[in-house]
């Protein structure tokens, strides 16, 4: 462990898996000078190629974690290319997030737009978290350590780390930082409980990255190098700039009756004569954009939490974050910004003095559940609603588009009008009304 101290018998806190929500966690607390260690099952912190986009609660909660969050997501964020669609602070002016289009009948007609204080903000998920790495100290990290469980004992006694090559080691205490298919979460709820595993929400996902160059040859400026969704029945695809605007991302979701043939895998080899499968009979421009796609595209499976939230987030001294403790259907764009919010929080709790004892830490774990429960499971649910609203299948709403941008327009303010500020004061004092207890 780094930055050892007396007051962790065991050496600090345990992070498994080195993600958004591992690394972060781990940037908080180490600029807080809290002791922990991430163990990642690859052989190197690694995300995939693709693009994330990140709202106004988000990069307010990068400041709230540690500055270096902010400076790393800086370093890479890719902003609308237009000059009129972002924001602009000096002249009061909100930034474009997405405009939403027609992709199915009536092609590229502009149905609404989303505006917030940051406009869009994306990143190439790979160099985000490279950047963020560099903060990181060199030997904070234990990787190919895949944990298959984890065990507490009674009293003052450590956390144990079963890794599935046999080994095992001790902590503090442990943060499941270990996404959808957690391990962690089945040790603190259960295996078998339902609410122990994500579940399949029948809809799947194309990726591709197409270089601008070829994207705005092909597509036209306005259209490549902006953020834009077009919907229809269904089915729906998204696209906005990364790497500074030389990436066209692009993400086209298909609903399906099917069943996800392996659900252990979160992933199936596919290929862009799939893709234009399943959008046959759309518009121009969406059948334009699948054509750019490589000839080999991977499809990903959507799954999600909504049927069986947690009941809760922490249990002694094991909590997990981030999808780990709330997956989510990405149709808010938010399961990493909810991430890093998990990590604030929770690196101001553990940064308490009173939070380093062992009584403390599992007060600050349970003030984290009490505190970020509610909103990380009204995203799930909404992210939900959300896809169907983008697909027309919404009851209530079907295909009327006022109705559609309405309530999408409710639903993201409510996100990104997150105050990280608030939320780490109310876990604060939450631990505090706790603590008294912890002590008898
Ligand atoms: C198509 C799609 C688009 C999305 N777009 C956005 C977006 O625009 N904005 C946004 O905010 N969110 C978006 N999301 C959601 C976002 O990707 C996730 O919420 C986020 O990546 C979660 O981060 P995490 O660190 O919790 O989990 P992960 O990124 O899954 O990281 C988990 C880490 O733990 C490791 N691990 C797993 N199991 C073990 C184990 N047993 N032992 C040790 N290590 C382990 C893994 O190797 C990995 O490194 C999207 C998701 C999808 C599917």
């Amino acid at each position: 462990m780094s930055n050892i101290t007396s007051e962790y018998p065991h050496g600090g806190l345990a992070i498994v898996g080195g993600g958004i929500a591992g690394v972060t966690l781990a940037l908080g607390l180490v600029a807080r000078g809290i002791p922990c260690k991430i163990y990642e099952q690859g052989h190197s912190f690694a995300e995939i190629g693709a693009g994330v986009a990140f709202a106004p609660n988000s990069i307010r909660a990068m400041r709230a974690c540690d500055a270096n969050v902010y400076t790393a997501f800086k370093a890479v964020a890719t902003h609308n290319t237009w000059e009129s669609k972002r924001a602009d602070r000096e002249l009061g002016r909100k930034g474009l997030y997405f405009d939403f289009l027609e992709g199915f009948h009536e092609n590229d007609k502009l149905l609404f737009s989303l505006y917030n204080d940051e406009g869009a903000n994306s990143v190439h998920r790979a160099h985000f978290l490279d950047e963020m790495v560099k903060f990181l100290p060199k030997d904070i990290a234990a990787f190919r350590k895949r944990v298959e469980r984890v065990e507490e004992s009674a009293g003052q006694g450590p956390v144990t780390l079963h890794f599935a090559d046999g080994t095992s080691t001790t902590a503090d205490a442990v943060v499941g930082a270990d996404g959808v298919k957690s391990h962690v979460r089945q040790s603190l709820l259960g295996a078998e409980k339902p609410e122990s595993h994500a579940g399949y929400t029948y809809k799947y996902a194309y990726r591709g990255l197409i270089p601008m160059d070829k994207a705005v040859a092909e597509l036209g400026e306005e259209a490549a190098v902006n953020s834009r969704m077009y919907l229809g029945p269904d089915r729906h695809v998204l696209t906005f700039p990364i790497d500074k605007g030389e990436t066209m991302n692009v993400v086209a979701f298909t609903t399906t009756s099917q069943n996800w043939p392996d659900i252990h895998k979160s992933t199936r080899a596919a290929t862009k004569q799939d893709a234009l499968n399943d959008f046959s009979g759309w518009g121009p421009t969406v059948t334009h954009i699948l054509s750019l796609l490589n000839e080999d595209v991977d499809i990903w499976a959507i799954f999600d939490m909504k049927d069986h939230p947690a009941p809760t987030y922490a249990k002694g001294k094991v909590a997990i974050i981030g999808d780990a403790a709330h997956a989510t259907s990405p149709h808010h764009g938010s399961g990493a910004g909810f991430a890093i919010e998990d990590s604030a929080v929770l690196a101001e709790l553990l940064a308490d003095p009173a939070a380093k004892r062992p009584s403390g830490l599992r007060v600050a774990f349970q003030a984290y559940d009490q505190c970020r429960r509610q909103r990380s499971q009204w995203l799930v649910a909404s992210s939900r609603r959300t896809g169907e609203l983008y697909e027309w299948q919404a009851q209530g709403v079907g295909y009327d588009i006022e109705k559609i941008g309405a309530e999408v327009h409710e639903r993201f303010e409510k996100i990104w009008q997150g105050d990280i500020k608030q939320m780490i004061a109310n876990a604060q004092a939450a631990f505090q009304r706790l603590l008294p207890y912890s002590e008898l």
